[in-house]
């Protein structure tokens, strides 16, 4: 059996990633069954999509705890501890990262036991294109798989973004076989596990927590003032950038902020707190001057990934 596991940001397509990789796999002729899981419901926050393939039918169900190919659309989410990146991984699991950086320096930053993977899938769609970067890691993913043909990843990305128009299916087909092309190399590099005996993966049982009341089990919540302390900067898929020059110092943007995450400088321009701006532009939308663009935050330089200060 495969298991594959994306972890993503939401609005990078995980859950259609997760999809395109599941049809592509049944287009094949396997059995699958490919289910998304959401946490909070915004922009940016982690998002996974699990994909079990197999030759007969697939009866485990739920989180994938034992993955064999795990798949991370997005390079900031490996240090984050409640992405969970590196769950249940073994020497035997590949791991896919998309990022500009090369594997030898992911290999210095972390000591990864299993096979590593790195791809820039940036490279393959333009900006005006805006291919999300879970598509894009489907088609990665199913080169590493080695099962799956170029024409039946073509089939399912045209099956699962039907509904979204000729050009949509134009420019993710061309970025997904993009990549599927460019890791050639690694091929066939994911093997297939035995499936759980009894249909259940080891440790996805269920698991009953004790209740304790909010005050003692989690204390900083209910304590006054603590947002400042929660960087809700990590959360951004794109950063809100302000041009002076057109900016006429109305503050709407100020009033409209939800994070309270725009003050003033000295002159009257707004600053915004890269700490606590989660990325929603609503001051890019709302600026009745344009004065506010917006840019990838893979654009911007490590240090400032969620820097103080632009
Ligand atoms: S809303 Fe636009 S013009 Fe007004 S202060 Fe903010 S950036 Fe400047
Ligand atoms: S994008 Fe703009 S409105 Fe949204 S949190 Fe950041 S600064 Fe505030």
């Amino acid at each position: 059996m495969f298991r594959v596991r994306f972890h993503g940001r939401g609005g990078q397509g995980i859950k259609t990633a997760g999809r395109i990789l599941g049809t592509a796999f049944f287009l094949e002729g396997f059995e699958v069954q490919d289910a998304p899981r959401y946490g909070a419901e915004r922009r940016g926050a982690p998002i996974f999509s699990y994909v079990r393939a197999a030759t007969a039918p697939v009866r485990e169900r739920g989180v994938i705890h034992r993955p064999n190919l795990v798949v991370v659309t997005d390079e900031t989410l490996v240090q984050l501890p409640a992405a969970h990146v590196d769950e249940g991984i073994g020497a035997r699991t590949v791991l896919l990262i998309n990022s500009r950086h090369t594997a030898e320096e992911w290999r210095r930053r972390f000591s990864f036991s299993c096979r590593l993977v790195v791809f820039n899938g940036g490279q393959f769609s333009s900006e005006g294109d805006q291919v999300p970067a879970g598509t894009v890691c489907a088609g990665a993913a199913a080169r590493l798989l080695g099962v799956i043909s170029r024409s039946s990843l073509a089939g399912a990305i045209a099956e699962e973004l039907a509904g979204h128009g000729a050009e949509a299916v134009a420019a993710t087909e061309e970025a997904a076989l993009a990549a599927f092309d460019a890791l050639a190399g690694d091929s066939g590099l994911v093997s297939p596990q035995a499936p759980a005996a009894g249909g259940r993966e080891a440790g996805s049982d269920w698991v009953d927590l004790a209740a304790e009341p909010v005050p003692e089990a989690a204390p900083t919540i209910t304590a006054a003032g603590t947002s400042r302390l929660v960087q809700t900067g990590l959360w951004r898929t794109r950063r809100p950038v302000l041009d002076r020059s057109l900016c006429s110092r109305c503050h709407i943007c100020l009033a409209l902020c939800p994070e309270g995450g725009i003050g003033l400088d000295e002159e009257g321009f707004p600053v915004i707190d890269y700490r606590h701006c989660k990325g929603c532009l609503i001051c890019a939308a709302q600026c009745p001057r344009h004065a506010i663009d917006t840019i990838p935050e893979s654009s911007v330089e490590e240090e400032q990934s969620v820097g103080e200060e632009p």
